[in-house]
């Protein structure tokens, strides 16, 4: 089959591949516990439901304005002006279909072929691939001391007279890194003077724990939104638990978005009408919702980091955001591939390798799921791979007997 050289380098998203072979052993009826995904396992807020549902009962669903209906775009000005602090127009901002979708189409519309888009290491996996799918060139910025969070000096390095932005994921998937205000502070500074967008992938900025805050970028930046470099992207996903209603948004210059709007025309005309009508819903519902996933999310962090702590051989950073934490287990293995494949062979434990997101020698564990999963999943893992655990373990209705170390 010919498909061009382009899509032809396109790595498959190895979260859903994983989430596909999960769900085919649970098919299989084996016991899987899956730290691999990232959602809770929340219900959709109610004021979503009752609000696609009177959407779905109009029985009027039809294309809707490319950038999001005007009431849904209302909400999301409201939000902004609450948790940012900002006042935009509904100019400045556009609903995709996700988060995702917001970020590739905002790559889109700034990229030349050979402009290279700098990302910090660990990073989302989408990151790289969608550059390279705008003819970009990503350029991967690893913090030199081993720690996840990347110095000013590593930044400058790498910056080129090619780079045309940097993408800042904090609270960070996947080592759940809040990055620090002075820091965010400076990539603004230095990004607004060089004319270099930092789009900042706001998903999980309301999901950081222990009265901790996300810095946002515009505190930082003394400039008017029209001439601002800071691009905001956010969206319902993990703010409300509703990662299967596709709804995610940027907020930006005017122009910039006026040039995503036709891009988006031109590719999917419109998110769901349906779909939108539940992300106002979500926004302009009770929002005790985001509290209460967010505590319980802080207890599940607390859970892991108690199970990890009693595995010798594993190194952990506590998350201060998101549900997910990325354990070096280098101890143990240094491939990271390997031992994932090795964990869900002999424990039946979905984790995500770490050399996907950049960090060989780690695996992303998500606490997203229930405190049983976590801790069961962190024990069998312990089972798998430490020989000072005991030897034998209940898998579903099996005992098992370790015979590999
Ligand atoms: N950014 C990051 C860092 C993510 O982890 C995710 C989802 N895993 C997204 C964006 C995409 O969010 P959405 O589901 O709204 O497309």
């Amino acid at each position: 089959m010919a498909v061009s050289e382009l899509a032809s380098t396109i790595i498959e998203s190895p979260t859903l591949r994983l989430n596909e072979e999960a769900r085919l052993l649970r098919e299989r009826g084996e016991p899987v516990i899956h730290l691999g995904i990232g959602e809770p396992k929340n219900k959709t807020p109610i004021a979503a439901i009752l609000a696609s549902a009177a959407k779905l009962n109009q029985g009027d669903v039809k294309y809707c304005p490319t950038d999001g209906t005007p009431s849904l775009k209302k909400a999301i000005i409201r939000y902004t002006e609450e948790h940012y602090d900002k006042v935009v127009a509904p100019e400045n901002v556009i609903v995709s279909a996700g988060a995702k979708q917001s970020i590739y189409n905002l790559l889109y519309c700034i990229l030349n072929p050979q402009d290279e888009v700098v990302i910090l290491a660990p990073y989302w996996v989408s990151y790289p691939e969608m550059v390279k799918m705008c003819y970009g060139v990503p350029v991967i910025v690893t913090p030199e001391d081993g720690s996840f969070h990347p110095r000013m000096e590593d930044i400058t390095r790498a910056v080129s007279s090619n780079t045309k932005a940097i993408i800042i994921n904090s609270p960070n998937n996947p080592s759940g890194v809040v990055y620090r205000e002075e820091f965010i502070a400076q990539i603004i500074d230095f990004c607004e003077r060089k004319k270099i967008y930092v789009i900042m992938d706001d998903i999980y900025h309301k999901l950081v724990f222990d009265g901790k805050r996300a810095p946002s970028a515009y505190q930082f930046t003394t400039r008017d939104l029209e001439d601002s470099r800071v691009l905001v992207v956010n969206g319902i996903a993990k703010l409300y638990g509703m990662t299967g209603f596709r709804i995610g948004w940027c907020v930006a210059p005017r122009k910039l978005v006026t040039v995503m709007t036709n891009v988006q025309a031109q590719t999917t005309s419109c998110s769901s009408p349906v779909m939108q009508a539940g992300a106002e819903g979500a926004l302009i519902g009770l929002q005790s919702i985001v509290e209460g996933l967010r505590l319980q999310i802080q207890n599940n962090r607390d859970v892991a980091m108690r199970e990890l702590m009693s595995f010798n051989g594993v190194k952990t950073c506590k998350p201060d955001g998101t549900f997910y934490c990325l354990p070096d287990f280098r101890a143990y293995n240094g491939n990271s591939v390997e031992l994932a494949r090795f964990i869900l062979k002999k424990a039946l434990v979905v984790t995500v390798p770490g050399r996907d997101f950049g960090m060989e020698g780690h695996l992303r564990l998500s606490f997203a799921g229930t405190v049983k999963d976590v801790t069961e999943g962190i024990a069998r893992i312990k089972w798998a791979l430490d020989p000072t655990s005991p030897n034998d373990i209940y898998i579903g209705d099996k005992k098992l007997i370790r015979d590999w170390l």
